[in-house]
């Protein structure tokens, strides 16, 4: 009799990649050995998974290696342009995967783990998500490096190596309870620190114009340690550098000046400023105007800026045309300034010529539209931590106002519009102007050229994919849920992410998660329903849930009110995966329309000028309550306590903002998106005609591949052309 085949025979069986070298073989698993003696300090009998899987990690890690240092010296010899990615999010997930893809090791490192006794998609399942995003700003950037690498430009990502990336979301008891991801628990393998490349950052002081120019004086000192990790490109031998900073107190932190409570509470406060570190923010698209915030956004400017120019300074050619900084959205926009005070107070240039370079140098990215996710700083937050920088801004606004004012004479209106500085009971720096000012490019995650700030600017579209990953999502599935439930073969895996995770404190998102698995509660034990539909919650999207979650779904829905979404990715990883899309008219639906036909989507709801017409006639949700039955029905369960038997009133609030003051005006698009369904149902009843619609989307995708969205960055923003050549190979580790 045959005996079964294993997860590892059937990979094998499947596999279109060719081979693994029998040499390859026998060197990975000694070298997997090296390490778990050398490195970990363990033999077979104590080692742990999670040692197997640090000795794997290590293992592929020395592939890099060769190729690292070789594309570096490559680099510091041919001397090429430069293109620095500044963000404050770098939401990678996992590493171990994408590098042995990208050095064609992955069938040799499954069949020496084999070999081994051991299974490697087990061992991949216990390294942690590098989770230094909160959703599509963070992932786009992790894509980026990932393309740039590919198409062989000299590029560096900069951020902070945050010790806490996004929570972990637990749902206990329906309500979303977040816990700290303590991620470098078990230590990081991909990462390399670089004390020997530690900067001082300061903040606080003051300025003294003297004479000999302008000082910034009395600052309190942070160091930035570097810690760097390999950016792989798709098998063309290059290895970019991702930089990530830590913050370090001085040695004399607290002694020299502020010895008060003497050495040990010296000592502990050290705390404070190590703290700039220590968490990401966990919003997306909100605005929180916290001192850490801001201290975190120049800590990261303020360290990198000295590296890029540390690296000019040493380079053959010494052009400033030959370096590019890219600002991915407004966060690190005190690039613009702190460029001008290293160039006009410590390299002595005139302003004009410093305001050159700057403009020449850098370009912006924005991310949204959306009110209450623009970075506005108060003036007074600003005069107190970075009192240079305000100076600086200040004379920014007052050069590009004078310029203004001669090209539109008498128009008061215009300059109070696009001033830098908002008047107001709190002044505030709007950090989407200054960056609109000190960039020579702007661009938008998609199409937005109704922006309405300072026309003209290019419009380039931004795109990211993820590689699809064959995995199994039902067995997943099953194994990752409490209670089983029986789903059919023909159930149509209808997956919505948006707002899956809520930032703390956001009041309404966690409401509406409450309510979704509140609404599981009921649907799911309802003897009516059945098996026929399910309602599941899954808990903390990741990146490594995204890579589950969105090849195995038939339908996405990218349901946002029409303006209110600039782009939107997660809807080009589902089309490209093979899901339909249902969805209104904005973000990047609307491309996605484009490129495969508006008729193979579920395009429903308000278009942009139907919602802009209706702001002006006013939004009245009771109407459409009171026109569908439906609706009110619906409504009435919610706010009655159907859903929330043991506390009747717990979505009375919830229910109560979507009837008197609903920004979004979802009432408005409901009808038709229920219309709308009801065609997907349909055409699910009907294989042949949804598989051509999956298929010709599938085919219109190709253009929301961060490959071909990194190469007109190149072009048309950075003057550097993109290539697929390779670089010599190095010999791999004996
Ligand atoms: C792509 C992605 C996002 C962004 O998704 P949108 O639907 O565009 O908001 C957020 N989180 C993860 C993990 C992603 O992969």
């Amino acid at each position: 009799m045959a005996k079964p085949l294993t997860d590892h025979d059937k990979r094998k069986q499947i596999s279109v990649r060719g081979l693994a070298g029998v040499e390859n073989v026998a060197d990975l698993k000694t070298n997997f050995n090296r390490h778990l003696h050398f490195t970990l300090v363990k033999d077979r009998n104590v080692a742990t998974k999670r040692d197997y899987y640090f000795a794997l990690a290590n293992t592929v890690r020395d592939h890099l290696v060769g190729r690292w240092i070789r594309t570096q010296q490559h680099y510091y010899e041919k001397d090429p342009k430069r293109v620095y990615y500044i963000s404050l999010e770098f939401y990678m997930g996992r590493t171990l995967q994408n590098t042995m893809v990208n050095l064609a090791l992955e069938n040799a490192c499954d069949e020496a783990t084999y070999q081994l006794g051991l299974d490697m998609e087990e061992l991949q399942d216990i390294e942690e998500d590098a989770g230094l995003g909160n959703g599509g700003l963070g992932r786009l950037a992790a894509c980026f490096l990932d393309s740039m690498a590919t198409l062989g430009l000299a590029a560096y990502g900069y951020g902070i190596r945050y010790e806490f990336g996004i929570f972990n979301q637990k749902i206990v008891n329906g309500w979303q309870v977040e816990e700290a991801d303590d991620w470098l628990r078990y230590g990081n393998p991909w990462e390399k620190a670089r004390p020997e490349y530690m900067r001082p950052v300061h903040f606080y002081g003051r300025v003294e114009h003297t004479d000999e120019g302008v000082k910034w004086v009395d600052t309190q000192v942070v160091l930035a340690l570097p810690y760097d990790t390999p950016v792989p490109g798709y098998r063309n031998n290059i290895v970019n550098t991702m930089r990530l900073w830590s913050a370090k107190a001085p040695c004399d932190f607290n002694l020299k000046d502020f010895n008060v409570g003497g050495y040990i509470q010296a000592v502990l406060d050290r705390n404070l400023a190590e703290n700039i570190s220590r968490v990401l923010y966990p919003n997306d698209n909100f605005f929180e105007g916290k001192e850490l915030r801001l201290k975190q956004e120049y800590f990261v400017v303020a360290a990198t800026l000295q590296d890029i120019i540390r690296r000019f300074k040493a380079s053959k050619f010494g052009s400033t045309e030959f370096v590019a900084i890219q600002l991915n959205d407004t966060h690190p926009a005190l690039a613009i300034p702190e460029m001008m005070r290293i160039l006009v107070d410590v390299e002595k240039l005139l302003w004009d010529q410093a305001w050159d370079i700057v403009v020449h140098t850098c370009a912006y990215t924005n991310h949204t539209v959306l009110p209450e996710a623009l970075e506005r700083w108060p003036v007074d937050l600003f005069h107190n931590l970075l009192p240079r920088h305000l100076e600086i801004i200040y004379e920014i606004n007052r050069r590009h106002l004078e310029r203004i004012g001669k090209l539109y004479p008498g128009d008061m209106d215009r300059l109070r519009r696009m001033s830098l500085i908002e008047e107001g009971n709190v002044k505030k720096i709007n950090m989407a102007h200054l960056c609109i000012v000190g960039s020579h490019a702007v661009n938008g995650v998609a199409l937005m050229c109704n922006m309405n700030i300072v026309p003209p600017w290019p419009c380039l579209t931004s795109y990211i994919v993820y590689s699809s990953l064959s995995v199994t999502f039902l067995s997943f599935l099953w194994s990752s849920i409490a209670t089983p439930v029986v789903f059919h073969s023909l159930s149509v895996f209808d997956t919505c992410p948006e707002s899956f995770q809520a930032a703390p404190g956001y009041h309404t998102a966690k409401m509406i998660i409450r309510l979704i698995t509140a609404i599981g509660d009921i649907v799911n034990n309802d003897p009516i329903v059945g098996d026929r539909l399910k309602v599941i919650f899954l808990e903390n999207y990741r990146v490594t849930l995204a890579e589950k979650i969105i090849p195995a779904s038939d339908l996405s829905e990218q349901i946002s009110t029409a303006g209110t979404e600039a782009s939107g990715t997660g809807n080009m990883k589902f089309m490209l995966n093979g899901a339909l899309t249902i969805g209104t008219m904005d973000g990047a639906n609307v491309e996605m329309a484009e490129e495969a036909g508006e008729e193979n989507l579920f395009i429903f709801g308000m278009r942009v000028p139907d919602v802009e017409a209706m702001d002006k006639k006013g939004y009245d949700a009771m109407s459409y309550y009171n026109r569908i039955p439906e609706l009110k029905q619906a409504m009435d369960q919610i706010s009655g306590g159907f859903f929330s038997p043991n506390q009747a009133d717990l979505f009375k609030d919830l229910v109560s903002m979507l009837m008197h003051h609903d920004r979004f005006k979802v009432f408005a698009d409901y009808e038709d998106y229920i219309k709308c369904q009801d065609k997907v149902s349909a055409l699910y009843k009907n294989p042949k005609e949804w598989t051509k619609k999956v298929i010709h989307n599938i085919a219109g995708s190709g253009k929301f591949s961060s490959d071909r969205t990194i190469s007109q960055y190149a072009r048309e923003i950075w003057d550097m052309e993109p290539s697929l050549e390779k670089i010599a190979a190095p010999d791999d580790p004996r």
